[in-house]
C-alpha cells in the first residue's frame, strides 16, 4: 500500500483560502493547472451545511484504507468554504491521467441534477472561481489550462455534471483576476 501523504483537513473563506496560500512554497512539486471534479454523491441535497471535519476525516479513511491510495483530490469546495485536503505543494489522487501535473478541485453537488448558477450550487461555482483565481495568481497556475475530469483519456467516469462548462469557468476565473488586480491598483497608496 502506498504512503499516505496526509491532509490540511481545513476550511477557508475565499479571503483566508488566498491568505494561506501566500504562505505556501511549490518547492519541489509544481502544478501545471487543475482538474475539476463534482462529488456527485454526495449531493448538495445530501449535505445540507456543507462539509466538516468529519467528513474530511471520512474522506481520508476512504482514500487511504478502502481505496489504498497515497492522496485524494486536494480541494473540496461547498457553498461556505473552500476545504485544502491532500497538501496543495503535494501530488494528489484525482485523475489518472494528470495525478502528477495536475491540482484536483472537488466541489460539492451533482451538476446533472443541480444548478451550478443558482442558490448553493451557484455559491459552490463563485468558492471554485475564487480558489482558482488565488491559484492563477499565486502559483501561476493559467486558467485556460483547466480541465475536466471526463476530458482524461483514462476515466469513462461523466465527472463533473454537464452544467459545468469549461469556457464559461475560465472566463470567470479571468475576470476575476483581473478584478483583484483593479481593486489593488485603485487602492489608495499607503492603504
Ligand atoms: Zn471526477
Amino acid at each position: 500500500m502506498a504512503a499516505w501523504t496526509g491532509i490540511v483537513g481545513n476550511g477557508y473563506t475565499p479571503e483566508a483560502f488566498d491568505a494561506y496560500c501566500r504562505t505556501l512554497r511549490w518547492a519541489a512539486w509544481k502544478p501545471g493547472f487543475v482538474v475539476l471534479h463534482n462529488t456527485g454523491a454526495p449531493s448538495l441535497a445530501q449535505r445540507p451545511l456543507g462539509f466538516t471535519r468529519q467528513h474530511m476525516a471520512g474522506f481520508e479513511a476512504f482514500y487511504r484504507d478502502t481505496r489504498g491510495w497515497s492522496a485524494g483530490p486536494h480541494l473540496f469546495v461547498d457553498d461556505r468554504l473552500i476545504w485544502v485536503f491532500t497538501p496543495l505543494t503535494r501530488p494528489g489522487v484525482h485523475s489518472p491521467s494528470w495525478n502528477r501535473v495536475a491540482l484536483g478541485c472537488e466541489m460539492l453537488g451533482d451538476y446533472d441534477r443541480e444548478s451550478f448558477t443558482e442558490g448553493r450550487g451557484g455559491q459552490v461555482r463563485a468558492n471554485a472561481v475564487a480558489a482558482l483565481a488565488t491559484l492563477a495568481a499565486v502559483a501561476g497556475i493559467e486558467p485556460g489550462g483547466m480541465r475536466l475530469h471526463r476530458e482524461d483519456p483514462l476515466t469513462t467516469h461523466a465527472c463533473p455534471g454537464r452544467a459545468v462548462e469549461k469556457a464559461a469557468m475560465v472566463r470567470s476565473v479571468r475576470d476575476l483576476v483581473a478584478a483583484r488586480h483593479a481593486a489593488v491598483a485603485a487602492r489608495p497608496v499607503g492603504a
